[in-house]
């Protein structure tokens, strides 16, 4: 797609540090390198978000995840742990409209990356939840 980045990218029309590529996928690492190691997995095709994923795209795209995730831990000293993150809109972050996930590798409690999940479990009652899991199931079943 004309004007987005990763498009750019994928296309050599901006350079980057390849890592992986297939006919479905390109993996570079990610220009901040929040942590050393720092890598993008996206797709070939323009897709703004997982919003516009297919199984068939979504099985090309996550089912290369292992593969780098493991090459990463075997090639980066002293690497402890991963946190593997989609941002998907922009108030969930969301800065490149060109659908990816990042690995962020982690080393120590000095990583410069951090990633809080508050607790409001204290908001929320069984009934509520039970509500909220089967709306959520009905709708899972009805795009199966
Ligand atoms: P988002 O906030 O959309 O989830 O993340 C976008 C990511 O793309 C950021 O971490 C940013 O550093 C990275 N990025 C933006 N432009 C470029 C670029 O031209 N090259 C590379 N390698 N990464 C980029
Ligand atoms: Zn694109």
């Amino acid at each position: 797609m004309k004007d987005c980045i990763f498009c750019k990218i994928i296309n050599n029309e901006i350079p980057s540090y390849k890592v992986y590529e297939d006919e479905d996928v390109y993996a570079f690492l990610d220009i901040s390198q929040t942590t050393p190691g720092h890598t993008l997995l996206i797709p070939k095709k323009h897709v703004k978000d997982i919003f516009a994923y297919d199984q068939t795209l979504a099985q090309s795209v996550l089912g290369k995840i292992p593969l780098i995730a493991q090459a990463l831990k075997k090639v980066l000293p002293n690497l402890n742990g991963l946190n593997l993150i989609s941002n998907n809109g922009k108030i969930a972050g969301q800065a490149v409209f060109h659908s990816h996930f990042h690995f962020i590798p982690r080393y120590n409690e000095k990583d410069t990356f951090t990633l809080k999940f508050h607790d409001n479990s204290k908001n929320y009652s069984a009934e509520v939840l039970n509500k909220l899991a089967q709306s959520i199931s009905k709708q899972i079943k009805n795009e199966i």
